[in-house]
């Protein structure tokens, strides 16, 4: 455990860090390194036969089945790649319910029978394989002793190798489901909705007549992660950041965000250094990171990459958060992906950007120049402009955790109220189209800068609005309420499900209205889109999300405000939630069910381990401080006295302080006997944490950090906010 001395040791380590290594000197530039470590399509292409490599295509473009002869082929091309390039295991690389990814390596090699090894891949290896699935949570899918569970391989996520600590792994991307074929993962069902979402929005282009030969549409993902990063000897000296991943105690230092002068700052040259290394290892697995920069906590930063295929773009989001953590390490730092690792600055999301694409790369969500004349931009947006009406309660639902409890509707992240944010131009062809249809689209004009030696630069239609938890943002929807830590893969599903149920109504609406005749469905189009706004613009909101007024409002249009987990979680149990998930078989009711039960659990146990973590830091080390505080005055009484120097002051100072300590011990005792409580039902369990534990933590945090700011500070033993908060 840390000890006070052991606390100013670990300061004196993070501030005397060097600055960050500079880059190695003769690296390639990243136009030559980019998907250095991708089994791409120009690497397949290279090595495999002609017609293997196009029904590999066919499997890829148009999501058809890959037959099953040419896995052998296919597995063997993947393996002498790999191995050229210097790698000496594979593993089928999943997204269990856990929220991390799952790994198990085994070597690329096969005995010859003559006492040797060579190195092999078999089709069957690369198609499939079979982990113990026992270990991972599953919510009453599969009972413990029936452990069967697959690793199915996803051939439309590239395969790459993973370098760490000199060690080169192929991984290969996989689905993870049970022996039943129920989904034990996030990728199965992503891919179900993918499946769904394109089936309809083909057929709504169809109808339209503007699909010109589209034979898949597909979602699109750009992830903007924040996070924080923090010394690892200051780490180090927190046991709740070890364990928890974000401060339970903590006094607020003088200095947080006040100055706002932070976001966008000078990266501080060692985070810099980080950050170019994080880049690299990004780019050789082909994850194309583009922004970089200082968020508005201190000690907090954000990476965004440009956006890819929906399926590739989660993928990649589990890499990014993998490789901050890894490369942190080597710079002396420890990245926080928490939502909230510090009380009273800003907490850490992930804004999941999203659009559809048709294979040949137009964006749906585009809204061009005569924005009032594309039809097929105005059905899709009104389509989800009516799915985020109609499901808010589940995208909601999709962002709950614990972690993300601390953040959501907390003047610094958007409102656990789900509504819309269209800007100005959009509003007002809403406006239009519920009145008929739209004649003119508003347009931004020219910012004058008022010197000749600056340009006139356009202005967009619309200002932005960062309050929103679902914001059109030029051309992609903006989903910002998603948790730093979470894995995007899920919210992304409700989406994808979500739109696809509104595309399949707007395509079931046209159908019946034109009576199969495409002449007359254009006509139909603008009775249809002004039906949906009418019933569902109660969720389009334009102003400030963080205002009480909009609180009140948003409840006068009924639009569900779903607190904390409590409330969240048991929305996909819904009957309306699960009669959807079945119908776009992207989860069957047992699917359902055993994901609302591992999620509730989940909370229930990082609520258990929290708080058993505070007991223990209380116990451990706050209070003994507390005490040796307490001694000090005591003997400084006795001094005084002794001096027959007139003491009151101390005194009563010290009184306060006993009582201060007392009320802290007794909290830290309540506490400790409310984490006896255990209910088999994971609900029950979890609203018990939620209705008694978590108000008892708050208050011991609060004794907590009055103490902190009343002891000595060679007596702390914890490293505080103002050290940990500044990387230097
Ligand atoms: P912001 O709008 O938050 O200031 P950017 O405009 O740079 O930031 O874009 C944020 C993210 O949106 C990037 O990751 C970018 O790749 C992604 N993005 C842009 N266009 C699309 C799209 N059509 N589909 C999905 N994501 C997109
Ligand atoms: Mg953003």
């Amino acid at each position: 455990m840390i000890s006070s001395d052991q606390r100013q040791k670990a300061i004196v380590a993070a501030m005397s860090r060097p600055e960050g290594a500079p880059r190695p000197a003769g690296e390639p530039p990243v136009d030559e390194t980019f998907g250095a470590d991708v089994f791409s399509r120009a690497e397949m292409q290279r090595r495999l036969p002609k017609s293997v490599y196009r029904s590999l295509l066919r499997t890829l473009d148009d999501g058809e089945p890959l037959a099953p002869q040419l896995a052998d082929t296919v597995a063997c091309a993947m393996k002498q790649w790999a191995v050229e390039n210097g790698a000496t295991h594979y593993t089928h690389w999943f997204q269990p319910l856990t929220g991390s990814t799952a790994e198990k390596h085994d070597a690329l090699i096969t005995v010859d029978g003559r006492g040797g090894v060579q190195f092999s891949l078999s089709g069957s290896e690369l198609v499939q394989s079979e982990p113990d699935a026992s270990s991972f949570p599953s919510g009453g899918l599969r009972a413990t002793f029936e452990a069967r569970g697959y690793t199915a391989w996803d051939a439309t996520s590239p395969a790459f190798l993973v370098r760490n600590s000199g060690e080169v792994t192929l991984v290969i991307p996989t689905a993870f489901v049970s022996w039943t074929g129920a989904a034990l993962d996030q990728k199965t069902p992503l891919l179900r909705s993918m499946d769904a979402l394109s089936h309809h929005a083909v057929r709504v282009l169809r109808l339209l007549g503007a699909d010109g030969g589209v034979r898949r549409v597909m979602a699109t993902a750009g992830c903007e992660q924040e996070y924080f990063l923090v010394d690892r000897n200051l780490y180090a000296a927190r046991p709740d950041l070890m364990t928890c991943e974000r401060t339970l105690f903590g006094a607020k230092p003088p200095k947080g965000q006040q100055l706002e002068d932070h976001y966008f700052g000078a990266i501080p040259p060692r985070v810099l250094a980080f950050m170019g290394e994080v880049e690299r290892e990004l780019y050789r697995v082909g994850v194309p990171v583009k922004t970089r920069h200082n968020e508005v906590a201190p000690g907090q930063f954000e990476l965004a990459p440009i956006f890819e295929t929906a399926n590739i773009a989660c993928d990649h989001q589990m890499l990014v958060m993998e490789t901050l953590r890894r490369v942190a390490h080597r710079h002396g730092l420890q990245a926080l992906l928490h939502e909230k690792p510090f009380a009273g600055v800003n907490g850490s999301g992930k804004h999941l950007n999203w659009s559809l694409a048709t294979d040949a790369g137009n964006n749906l969500l585009d809204p061009r120049d005569d924005t009032h004349a594309n039809v097929v931009f105005l059905v899709f947006l009104c389509a989800v402009v009516r799915a985020v009406d109609m499901h808010g309660d589940l995208l909601r639902m999709s962002v709950a955790s614990a972690s993300n409890d601390h953040r959501l509707g907390a003047n610094e992240a958007p409102p656990a109220i789900i509504s819309i944010f269209l800007g100005d131009m959009l509003t007002d062809l809403i406006e239009q189209l519920e009145r008929g249809a739209p004649e003119r689209t508003m347009k931004g004009g020219a910012i004058d800068l008022g010197t000749s030696s600056l340009p006139k630069i356009p202005r967009d239609s619309g200002d932005r609005n960062r309050t929103s938890p679902f914001a059109f943002t030029g051309n992609k929807f903006e989903f910002r309420a998603v948790g730093a830590g979470q894995t995007v893969a899920w919210p992304t599903t409700v989406l994808n499900t979500i739109v696809a149920e509104s595309l399949d109504y707007v395509a079931n609406e046209l159908e019946a209205a034109s009576g199969g005749d495409p002449a007359k469905v254009r006509g139909a189009v603008t009775g249809l889109l002004q039906d949906i706004i009418k019933k569902h613009k109660r969720v389009i909101f334009n102003g400030d999300n963080y205002s009480a007024e909009w609180h009140a409002e948003a409840e006068r249009r009924g639009l569900p405000n779903l607190r904390d987990c409590i409330t969240a979680l048991p929305v996909l149990g819904a009957a309306k939630n699960v009669e959807l998930f079945a119908k776009y078989r992207v989860l069957n009711p047992t699917e359902v069910e055993s994901r609302t039960h591992i999620a509730t659990e989940k909370y229930a146990k990082e609520l258990l381990i929290e708080s058993e973590a505070m007991v223990l830091l209380g116990r451990q080390l706050i209070l003994p401080a507390a005490l040796a505080q307490q001694t000090l005055l005591a003997q400084s009484v006795g001094a005084c006295k002794a001096a027959g120097i007139e003491c009151a002051d101390t005194s009563a100072q010290l009184r306060a302080f006993v009582d201060l300590t007392a009320r802290y011990n007794g909290t830290l005792e309540a506490l400790d006997e409310a984490d006896n409580h255990q209910d088999a039902d994971p609900f029950q369990h979890a609203s018990y944490m939620k209705s008694k534990v978590v108000p008892l933590m708050a208050e011991l945090r609060r004794l907590g950090d009055e103490l902190e700011t009343r002891v000595a500070s060679h007596l702390w033993p914890l490293p505080s906010y103002r050290e940990l908060l500044f990387v230097k």
